[in-house]
């Protein structure tokens, strides 16, 4: 018998395109991730940037790990709230953390990917279902995160206050524990990059980036903003967005060695605007193969309008029934 060499991906109708998003991000308030714990201080993550090799110099820069960013933006789909039905759409989907689907029909599996452990029953709004043991590869992979600037934590006090607002009671002494936390104004550039994915399921990561940005951070307070700088004569926010079959574009990817703002958002620019070896000065940049579309790319307000439209489309689908 001939071996059979599939991926296990149902063949779609709709034509299949890499994605890239790249961004830099701005905390507008102190933002805390987490990274390891001393006796009652919370230490932000920190990563060391190898300066030079022979002397063994480095920098610690704040980090906003992908993987973390990964568990906010799947979190903003498993809970983006489902219209008329009174659930979120994970409730809807049987699909949640860490119980995931897997189902490559899952608009968060699909991309995020899924693990099953072993066969096993599961009750999704009311209705009971078997699933098998599967595994489903996410196509959605995550980048950057190393802060610009080298500004350090800072660590303030803090105090775990009693749950109830009033009690008279000697425990309700509040506990005091210090805390890191990454500074405001720190840039953080960002990448996520998708294999083999359509349209419809580039919806879902294009929601969930969004979604994620007011929701960015462990505890609070919480979010970030779109960096602005000027492209083409106005303020515009700093992202870039690809669909591709071959990748044409510079890849605006600022090197983590780089502490210099200037520096890092001339490099992320100049990159934006190179496509197959040219300069292009237009926001929307599309190459063809013939009739076919080999590589396009959107650029500041135009690549916000194009993430906005694809979220819309996700909400359309799958939030309004
Ligand atoms: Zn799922």
């Amino acid at each position: 018998m001939a071996t059979k060499i599939a991926s296990g991906l149902p063949t779609v109708d709709a034509p299949r395109y890499h994605f890239d998003i790249y961004a830099i991000i701005e905390a507008p308030q102190e933002l805390y991730f987490g990274h390891e714990t001393q006796v009652n201080v919370n230490q932000v993550e920190m990563v060391q940037i190898p300066v030079s090799a022979d002397e063994g110099d480095a920098l610690d820069k704040c980090y906003i790990s992908p993987t973390k960013r990964r568990g906010v933006e799947r979190r903003s789909l498993i809970w983006a709230p489902v219209q008329d039905e009174g659930v979120l759409l994970g409730e809807s989907l049987g699909c949640g953390i860490p119980h995931t689907c897997a189902q490559p029909d899952c608009p968060i599996c699909a991309v995020y990917g899924g693990l099953v452990t072993s066969n096993t029953e599961v009750e999704v709004m009311g209705v009971k279902q078997k699933r098998t043991a599967t595994t489903m590869l996410g196509r959605l992979v995550h980048g950057g995160g190393v802060a610009i600037q080298t500004m350090g934590p800072s660590e303030k006090q803090r105090a775990m206050h009693p749950a109830t607002i009033h009690r008279d009671s000697k425990d309700d002494t509040p506990t005091p524990f210090r805390r890191e936390y990454n500074q405001p104004a720190l840039l953080y550039p960002i990448y996520n990059h998708c294999l083999s994915v359509t349209d419809i399921e580039f919806a879902s990561v294009a929601y969930a980036f969004l979604d994620s940005l007011a929701r960015l951070g462990a505890g609070n307070p919480k979010g970030v903003r779109l960096y602005e700088a000027e492209l083409q004569s106005r303020q515009q926010p700093l992202l870039v967005v690809d669909r591709y079959l071959t990748p044409l574009g510079k890849r605006p990817v600022i090197s983590p060695r780089i502490t210099d703002v200037t520096e890092a958002l001339t490099g992320f620019i100049d990159a934006a605007y190179h496509v197959h070896g040219d300069r292009v000065d237009k926001d929307n940049i599309t190459r063809m193969r013939g009739e076919r579309e080999v590589f396009q790319r959107w650029i500041g307000d135009v690549a916000m309008r194009k993430l906005q439209d694809d979220s819309l489309t996700f909400a359309t689908t799958y939030l309004l029934g």
